[in-house]
């Protein structure tokens, strides 16, 4: 069974995931309620407005990691001297102190912390990555660097697009058609299903999978959907860092 039971303490302009409580690890999320978040910015300018958002969460992260997110697979591992990597879409690290933050508006983002060897990252995920194998290529990346045991490895996905909502175009190009639903003669993407797939091919233990409920689309209160409002639109930051 996938766990999508609500693990989040609710702030107004940001909710934790208290799925990762027990390791020293501090996970979340910006809702509506805070500043928009756009991805029309420079890095400097990234880095600003993350920050200004780390303050209200009461964290002061020595660092802060901006991904160039260009649904690509391309996976990155923190250096202690960089902040910014172009061309990428996932990141992990086993520093302390380092805000490892992307931003989302329907993709889904899934972090990942590992108990053993105290490693933690971030994915981007949208249709792209997934059909690039973004996921096999993260779990492949932080196999190669620690050789970490799955069986340790918790999974927290947030707030995304669901089927519900997420209308998709039939094309030849691809190979969805499992995860297409049609309804009333439109066709609808389910990422949840297509995201699961991907994380137990690659070895991850069901139980530790936490997936939230929440449709980004759906849920005008909380969250920023592009699919739903066009652009310009704000976006959802997603952060993970370890605790010094
Ligand atoms: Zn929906």
């Amino acid at each position: 069974m996938i766990q999508s039971q609500s693990v989040w303490a609710r702030e107004k302009d940001f909710w934790l995931n208290d799925y990762f409580k027990d390791n020293s690890v501090v996970a979340g999320l910006s809702t509506k309620s805070f500043p928009l978040f756009t991805k029309k910015k420079n890095f400097r300018e990234e880095v600003v407005d993350r920050g200004l958002f780390f303050e209200k969460v009461g964290l002061n992260p020595k660092q802060v990691i901006v991904l160039g997110q260009t649904h690509s697979n391309h996976v990155v591992e923190v250096k202690e001297d960089q902040g910014f990597y172009g061309d990428s879409d996932a990141v992990f690290t086993d520093l302390k102190d380092v805000a490892l933050s992307i931003q989302t508006a329907d993709c889904v983002p899934i972090t990942f912390v590992d108990k053993d060897s105290g490693v933690i990252g971030l994915i981007h995920a949208g249709w792209k990555g997934l059909e690039a194998g973004i996921i096999a290529r993260t779990f492949l990346a932080v196999d190669k660097r620690y050789g970490w045991n799955l069986r340790n490895v918790q999974i927290a996905v947030g707030p995304f697009i669901h089927s519900c909502c997420y209308e998709f175009k039939r094309e030849t190009n691809h190979n969805f058609d499992s995860y297409i639903e049609d309804r009333n003669e439109t066709s609808f993407l389910d990422l949840k299903q297509m995201v699961m797939d991907q994380l137990l091919s690659v070895g991850v233990f069901q139980e530790n999978c936490f997936i939230a409920e929440e449709c980004t689309s759906c849920n005008t209160d909380y969250f920023y959907s592009y699919r739903r409002d066009g652009e310009p639109t704000g976006r959802i930051l997603s952060f993970v860092i370890k605790k010094d």
